[in-house]
């Protein structure tokens, strides 16, 4: 199947749409389980569809069965795709985009004209070169006809602060928790802060991945307990963003807002 093209096979829309569905009614069961920190009257879980390593048509064939959101951790990726798809949707009803990675502060440029969120914040120089990113393409888009940032309309950047929940962790800050990365719990305030000093972006919550091996109940408790202290400072800051194929249940357990589901949609990743 070529990247560069976005016709699929109604087998394929099928199995999709399929997985889809199942992800869905995991997530409606898990809404109803208030064990830990949910209640009745909590919000409903949104799902991030994650398209890494599928083409272009896969993410088509989910737009068509109805799905608009979805995310993406490689900008190298993502960019390409975002574009392709949004050549071919309507202009008033477009995908929307999470980043969900690692960033490099040099790829904010490309990132703030398809995502709508960057949910992997985890350092202030990427906040700084996010906000720089934004306005600088809010200016081209008003002066150049350049198209204006995927969350021009809302009219700040969405960004999640991404939180390292790796055990044991030494203190030297992000380089030490490895490739998943994250910001230390203790440096979660000092960023929001950092985040909502800017006119054009706003934080608005966190992020984790479950550190490898470990108990999910006890990682998502935790950040649980973190999103509490950043909401009592940030009252807006109350997107959890947590929970994946293997251990959806135990993090809208604990109070996710939003999880960011791949495998069991998508199928197993296909080989480089
Ligand atoms: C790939 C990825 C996911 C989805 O993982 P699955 O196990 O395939 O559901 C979620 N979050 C992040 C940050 C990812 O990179």
């Amino acid at each position: 199947m070529s990247t560069n093209s976005l016709t699929y096979t109604a087998d394929r829309a099928d199995q999709l749409a399929r997985g889809y569905q199942r992800v869905v009614e995991r997530i409606r069961a898990a809404e109803q389980d208030t064990s830990g920190a949910r209640s009745a009257q909590s919000e409903t879980v949104q799902l991030v569809t994650v398209t890494k390593f599928f083409p272009a048509s896969d993410v088509m064939a989910l737009y068509d069965a109805g799905v608009r959101l979805f995310g993406e951790n490689r900008d190298q990726e993502a960019a390409p795709k975002a574009a392709l798809v949004s050549e071919s949707v309507p202009f008033h009803d477009p995908a929307r985009w999470a980043f969900i990675g690692q960033l490099q502060t040099n790829k904010a440029k490309s990132v703030v004209r398809y995502a709508q969120q960057v949910q992997s914040v985890d350092r202030p120089s990427l906040a700084d070169a996010l906000a720089k990113a934004y306005a600088r393409q809010v200016e081209r888009f008003e002066t150049e006809q350049a198209p204006a940032p995927a969350a021009y309309k809302a009219g700040k950047l969405e960004c999640l602060i991404q939180v390292s929940l790796a055990q044991g962790q030494a203190t030297a800050g992000h380089a030490s928790t490895g490739a998943r990365g994250g910001a230390d719990p203790e440096q979660v305030l000092a960023l929001a802060e950092h985040i909502e000093n800017y006119e054009q972006l706003h934080c608005a919550g966190v992020m984790a991945v479950a550190p490898l091996g470990s108990e999910p109940d006890m990682v998502f408790e935790k950040l649980w307990n973190i999103s509490q202290i950043l909401r009592e400072s940030f009252p807006q800051a109350t997107q959890i963003s947590a929970g994946m194929s293997g251990d959806l249940e135990a993090a809208i357990r604990w109070g996710s807002t939003c999880v960011r589901v791949g495998s069991d949609i998508m199928g197993p990743r296909p080989s480089a």
